[in-house]
């Protein structure tokens, strides 16, 4: 019997953007196996994870080939054997 005309207390939560520990792109460099003419090199793949638990993983890099993430290294790496599209995508 009583009008329950609640107000409704607009609760909008507002999406509370999470600041993640990886807000910057973050890149790994990873090493790929010889196959066929093409010699090991040196590919960038994007963490997003930990680095910790990317660490050996075979993770898709950015032109698209497999590697294995080799945490150790830093991006961009020192050595010359490193894969020129990577390169070039990871800046
Ligand atoms: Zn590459």
């Amino acid at each position: 019997m009583a009008p329950t005309t609640a107000a409704g207390s607009t609760a909008r939560t507002a999406a509370a953007t999470a600041p993640t520990p990886f807000a910057a792109t973050t890149y790994a460099a990873a090493r790929s196996r010889a196959h066929g003419p093409t010699a090991a090199l040196w590919h960038a793949v994007e963490l997003h994870r930990p680095a910790a638990e990317v660490d050996g993983a075979c993770e898709l890099s950015l032109c698209g080939s497999l590697a294995r993430v080799a945490v150790d290294e830093p991006w961009p790496p020192t050595t010359s054997d490193v894969c020129g599209a990577c390169t070039t995508l990871a800046r």
